[in-house]
């Protein structure tokens, strides 16, 4: 193992391949914890690869987002360089959205699920193959075209190209990219995909089979695994929106609108009397009605549990049905919406139907296990889309293929408490936990906390000279050091009180402020603008914790010299979650800190985390919230200070 790693071992990494192989050895589960930039990466690589090829097992590598995946592939290549063995392949996949390149062509068929998707594609792949001059080119080229689909192979396999590099390749050469991606991986060694294709078991399947090898031998790995738990509770879930309503309303009609249940209702009835019990259990939930029926609307709640039974006992009285009636219906949304895709289909549009949809949800709201779930009623739109939901609580219910596999790593670079990932994700309790110190000196980083402001509401209620007090903290920070400083926010909320109230005018730096609905290059291009405007005198960008910026951005050097955390991001007191609370309140006994303390924790050693990449920077960190000390067990360098300016001042000129 020790031959295939390229570099020269920093602290920490020896000890973390070795960990790594008594795992693959013994075939444990193991989740670690390294910072950010410390090699992870490479650790993983060179001692599953050595294993895989003693071994003959293939190794899944599985990343939330696509910057992930292309680190994974360079340090793919740097192992090849130094060893210099062909065996040694790996290839990238992402979603069908981005690799069937007929789909780039249309931005509704882009944004298709895979299930749409993968029956789009299944139709063109169909025309292609009956009829002369119909379906896809890039298909009929890869049909017919065997010297170029095998150059673009053979070209990969010395390239190790990253999924963008691979599918630009094919676009020029007009093939398939997805298709000759499926004859790849079943040569490769290394498959990087996004974590749908691990944990959604229809696509697992489909992922299976081109790899046509047994689960056993696979070795699986989670990186930035901090994301999962929330990942799969996604997945899992599901809801109904007054907007998906509306959008079956407008298909019924488009499509015929015809009876249900043997013509005991039409669809479009059907679907508004839906559309009113949502509003009317909005209203009472989140809203709640007062003496007159006049409602009381409260905008800092946004949702509310309902009784499990709710929606159906709801729509079985309004409509005078019985359940078994409303079977009927589900049966016949499902046939009707099928009906609907298979026009679309042959109009080569989205094989998209709202009504199929709305028969899946059906289906599933009224027979999902509530030991494992919640239903809520929730309304974040002021009142234009309300919705309910079925959420998930339990994240283990998606991580059966933890037992099949031969072993999986998980990793992160912020993943403590790690007693908390391994139960949430029901990983035995034999699992190898381990947390590794930062391999870089500790006298580059300091951070600080001050005891006079919070965020919490209750203070910030009564004390009317906190949030002055904060602003003071941040606008010093920002105006007196001419570093490139981040101020992070716990919400757009607070965020945009700071600026209602005229305060950034105050910031005598180059400001730039993340926007809720910026697009992906958007933001880019502010923080692109961010980091080069700083070269000379320090630049501000204000932005919002737990997002883009704050977890999935690196600042090298002196791209990020100064972190503020405004306040501690602990999740809002929601109803889901409080749910959450409750149900590992009743699993494990610790509600609070597994479903609070630790995701607030986390949020804040990503961030804090942007500061160091690498031995030689320095970064200064500042946590404005008399609170912080609670977190000292995951922060422990942390310590008071009574004048924060003169501390950082003092850190800075050393
Ligand atoms: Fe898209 Fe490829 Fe299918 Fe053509 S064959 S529709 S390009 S995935």
């Amino acid at each position: 193992m020790a031959e295939l790693f390229p570099y020269l071992p920093r602290r920490n990494q020896t000890e973390i391949i070795q960990e790594i192989t008594n795992a693959l050895t013994k075939r444990t589960q193991f989740v670690f914890e390294s910072g950010t930039g410390s090699g992870k990466t490479i650790c993983v690589l060179a001692a599953a690869l050595s294993y895989a090829l003693e071994h003959n097992k293939k190794i899944i590598y599985t990343t939330r987002t696509n910057a992930q995946q292309q680190q994974v592939i360079h340090e793919l290549r740097a192992i090849k360089k130094k060893n210099n063995d062909t065996r040694i392949y790996g290839v990238g996949i992402q979603g069908r959205g981005n690799m069937c390149l007929l789909a780039r062509d249309d931005p509704e068929i882009q944004n298709g699920n895979s299930e749409e998707l993968s029956r789009f594609c299944s139709y063109q792949k169909k025309l292609t193959v009956q009829e002369k001059r119909k379906g896809c080119r890039y298909y009929r080229n890869y049909l017919s075209d065997k010297d170029r689909v095998d150059a673009i192979m053979l070209w990969a396999l010395k390239n190790l190209p990253t999924a963008e590099e691979f599918i630009q390749t094919c676009e020029k050469q007009v093939l398939c990219p997805y298709e000759i991606n499926k004859l790849i991986v079943h040569d490769a060694l290394v498959i990087v995909v996004p974590y749908v294709y691990v944990f959604d078991k229809s696509i697992r399947i489909k992922l299976f089979d081109w790899l046509a090898i047994a689960e056993e031998d696979v070795i699986l790995i989670i990186d930035e695994a901090h994301n999962l738990p929330d990942y799969l509770r996604e997945l899992f879930s599901m809801e109904l929106s007054s907007w998906m309503l509306t959008s079956c309303l407008m298909e019924a009609e488009q499509y015929g609108n015809p009876s249900l249940a043997d013509g005991r209702i039409s669809v479009s009835s059907f679907c508004k009397e839906l559309l009113d019990v949502i509003t009317v259990l909005r209203d009472t939930y989140v809203y709640g009605i007062l003496e007159g029926g006049i409602r009381k609307i409260n905008p800092e709640k946004n949702d509310a549990l309902i009784p499990s039974q709710e929606l159906e006992v709801e729509v079985l009285s309004r409509l005078k049905i019985t359940s078994r009636t409303l079977k009927d219906i589900i049966i016949d949304l499902y046939a009707y919406g099928e009906k609907i895709k298979e026009y679309k289909q042959k109009d080569e549009k989205l094989p998209r139907s709202y009504l199929h949809n709305l028969g899946v949800f059906l289906s599933f709201w009224t027979t999902v296990e509530m030991d494992q779930y919640i239903k809520l009623v929730v309304d974040n739109s002021q009142g234009k889309n309300p919705r309910v939901e079925a959420y998930c609580l339990d994240p283990s219910i998606g991580t059966s293929i933890f037992w099949d596999v031969h072993c999986s790593i998980h990793m992160s670079g912020t993943l403590e408490p790690l007693d908390e990932y391994r139960d949430s994700l029901g990983l035995p309790l034999e699992t190898r936990l381990a947390v590794y110190p930062s391999p870089f000196p500790e006298e580059n980083r300091k951070i600080f906390f001050v005891r006079d402001v919070t965020t919490r509401y209750e203070e910030l209620m009564k004390d009317k000279t906190i949030l002055p007090q904060m602003w003071k903290y941040v606008s010093g920070i920002c105006n007196r050091f001419e570093k490139n400083t981040m101020v992070i926010f716990p919400s757009y909320n607070t965020l945009s009180l700071f600026r209602k109230n005229g305060c950034f005018a105050e910031i005598h730096r180059c400001l730039y402020i993340e926007e809720q609905n910026m697009s992906q290059s958007e933001l880019m291009e502010l923080v692109n603008d961010f980091k080069s405007c700083g070269d000379d005198t320090g630049a501000a960008l204000f932005s919002v914790m737990g997002g883009r910026i704050s977890e999935g951005m690196d600042f090298p050097a002196e791209q990020l010299e100064i972190a503020v955390i405004v306040g501690i991001p602990y999740p809002k007191p929601t109803a889901r979650q409080h749910g959450l609370q409750n149900y590992y309140d009743q699993k494990f006994g610790k509600g609070f800190e597994y479903a609070v303390q630790a995701p607030a924790a986390r949020k804040m050693l990503q961030a804090i985390g942007r500061l160091i990449r690498d031995e030689d920077d320095r970064g200064v960190a500042v946590i404005l919230d008399k609170r912080a000390p609670r977190f000292h067990q995951y922060i422990n360098e942390m310590r008071e200070s009574k004048n924060l300016l003169a501390d950082i001042g003092r850190f800075i000129k050393q």
